[in-house]
């Protein structure tokens, strides 16, 4: 079925012993990270048992999404949801009662319906699909009420095997999936959270816009990606920016009409190489497996929802990016938002731990890969070799006699002050504001010429980092001493601190190989055909580009250069439906890019003939 259906050779992980567990007739609930491969269990397992899978799925575009990749492999799908008509929903409703659907998709709202309950009571059914599971529990960040509905499931159906999937459950999360869905009996599949096709780097934030414009021009020049921003104005202005350069790009936001966001997306998921810039509004449910970087320009939430947004790339398991811009306003920023809103000393207590988990992942100079998966759980992994600082290993140096004299400058002005101020006095600059409140006449003025501007706020984001200086709550960047200060002042505790490098230059491509797929010159025209007779196919079936096929099968053909069928169909991600659907078409375009150009009317005979 797999080779069949799919056109994959081999299973991933333990997606065959969660197929054998469905088909057995057991429950399962299965926690695997985004792009591991969870929707093919559950489509194979429907498949190989008799009778209808029914998958609930908490949006549209994603179930659409997946019916129409299942359309695409030969299997017959359908989604019943609220933007059909009545008449759509009767000829499903039809195709349901005449056993014509091996999978039905349908929103949670739908299926807790009489009519759908009623429908489904009188069919013969493979097996229930929670897909998103998460979104039961109400500790989630994507908390949905109509889920908590789901146990009618087992109710109704306890007999047929039910299978709860999701990305991410915490504790909390998992036990709530269980109560709900009456899963106790269930086997837990748990794949661990690593992410090995992603790319970890977080660069000290100067100029965010010319860092993230960098960034892409050299190792993404024509991707398309995300790219998340604190608010929802600097979302407008990064888009208006990135399109001023010439990048096609859109913005998204949940202050932006129905109709903006959905073009957006649209365009996002239709077109190839879009970015898109989006508060955190955006991103749930969204399936396209090729976003080949996540850029973060201002720092996330908290680490759940930095492994959230990053997990959007990558999802086809080619090498993808996570790149992340922070530095001391992103602490102010999100200290305020800690501050903001009532909130019990409780709630407030787990949120500064998050963000000091957040703080400690940003700064660590250890292997971020260990900080990230040590934070869900996941200890004692050697580092990984595919982040920043494996890559380019951070010099740290001995920062106590700057660290002494930081937070003097902090005191002796009444720690009130924000940065900016504290260094303009440390390097003895006579500003306006300087003069007027006397701080040269301080101690500490003028005393830091070792370091320059940028050295210097980099000592106070890490003094920030590590709880020496606190910012206060009101939010107008004035930082006091933390508790633990007085012993380096006094000089019996020293301070290390990572070296920041010069400018991103210095650590730009040092993950030493662009995402794009490794191709000679000849292959890569041949790609570049593909891709585009790819997309006018999608363009005319109306479909995004990766339903008809994925990056990493079209890079495969480039390389490999099928000259028959068969030999098409050996290549991963063909399977028989799309093989004879796409087939020929595919073999006529491999014979007329053919590298000895001469020989090109004769491949195009061989493919003749075998047709
Ligand atoms: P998830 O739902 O876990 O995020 P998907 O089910 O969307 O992941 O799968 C991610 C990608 O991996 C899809 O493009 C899918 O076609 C591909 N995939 C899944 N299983 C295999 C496999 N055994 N071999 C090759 N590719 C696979
Ligand atoms: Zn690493």
């Amino acid at each position: 079925m797999l080779r069949e259906v799919f056109g994959f050779d081999q299973f991933r992980g333990e997606q065959l012993a969660i197929i054998d567990q469905l088909v057995a007739g057991n429950d399962a609930i299965v926690l695997m990270p985004t792009g591991g491969g969870k929707s093919i269990c559950y489509q194979i397992a429907a498949l190989i048992r008799p009778g209808l899978g029914v998958v609930v799925s908490p949006l549209i575009a994603l179930m659409k999404d997946q019916v129409d990749a299942l359309h695409q492999a030969g299997v017959r799908a359908a989604a019943l949801n609220s933007r059909l008509s009545l008449g759509e929903v009767a000829d499903i409703e039809r195709e349901v009662r005449d056993d014509a659907l091996d999978l039905l998709y349908v929103s949670p709202e739908r299926l807790i319906t009489t009519r759908c309950l009623d429908l489904l009571s009188g069919r013969r059914l493979a097996l229930f699909a929670v897909d998103e599971a998460h979104c039961i529990s109400q500790w989630g960040h994507d908390f949905r009420p109509e889920y908590q509905r789901l146990s009618i499931i087992k109710e109704r159906f306890p007999q047929v095997p039910l299978v709860a999937l999701t990305a991410t459950a915490d504790g909390p999360t998992r036990r709530d999936i269980v109560a709900q869905l009456g899963l106790a009996q269930a086997r837990v599949f748990a794949a661990g959270y690593d992410r090995p096709n992603l790319f970890y780097r977080i660069v000290p934030k100067r100029n965010s816009l010319e860092q993230l414009w960098r960034f892409l021009s050299i190792d993404h020049p024509v991707d398309a990606g995300i790219i998340y921003c604190f608010t929802r104005r600097r979302v407008e202005e990064t888009a208006e920016w990135l399109a001023a350069r010439g990048r096609p790009a859109v913005p998204y936001h949940a202050g932006l009409d129905v109709a903006a966001r959905e073009s957006a997306q649209d365009r996002f998921l239709q077109d190839e190489g879009v970015v898109i810039a989006a508060t955190i509004a955006f991103g749930m449910g969204i399936d396209k497996p090729n976003v080949r970087f996540v850029a973060h320009l201002d720092a996330p939430k908290n680490l759940e929802a930095y492994y959230q947004e990053t997990g959007r790339a990558g999802r086809d398991g080619l090498p993808a990016d996570a790149w992340m811009c922070y530095g001391m306003s992103d602490v102010m920023n999100l200290v305020r938002l800690l501050d903001a809103g009532e909130k019990s000393p409780q709630r407030r207590r787990i949120e500064r731990q998050k963000l000091d988990a957040l703080i400690g992942y940003c700064e660590t100079v250890a292997c971020r890969r260990q900080v990230l998966l040590g934070y869900f759980g996941e200890v004692d992994r050697p580092p990984c070799g595919n982040c920043d600082n494996c890559r380019t290993p951070v010099p740290t140096w001995d920062g106590t006699v700057a660290a002494q004299k930081a937070l003097s400058a902090a005191y002796r002005t009444g720690q009130r002050f924000g940065s900016h101020h504290l260094v303009d006095v440390l390097l003895g600059q006579e500003t306006e504001r300087v003069v007027r409140l006397r701080h040269n006449q301080l101690k500490t003025f003028g005393v830091g010429s070792e370091l320059d501007r940028r050295g210097w706020l980099s000592v106070f984001r890490q003094l920030v980092a590590q709880g020496l200086l606190l910012p206060d709550t009101a939010g107008h960047g004035g930082l006091s001493l933390g508790p633990d200060t007085a012993a380096i002042l006094r000089g019996t505790k020293t301070v290390q601190f990572r070296r920041d490098p010069r400018n991103a230059a210095e650590r730009r491509s040092e993950r030493g190989r662009t995402t794009e797929p490794d191709l000679d010159p000849a292959a890569r025209a041949l790609w570049e055909a593909l891709r585009a007779w790819r997309l006018q196919e999608a363009r005319r079936q109306e479909l995004p580009p990766y339903v008809i096929f994925h990056d990493s099968t079209l890079a495969e053909i480039a390389r490999r250069r099928p000259g028959s069928l068969t030999a098409l169909a050996s290549i991963s991600g063909i399977g028989s439906n799309k093989l004879g659907r796409y087939g020929s078409v595919i073999i006529d375009i491999v014979a007329e890019k053919n590298p000895q150009g001469g020989l090109s009317s004769g491949s195009g005979m061989q493919s003749e003939e075998i047709r």
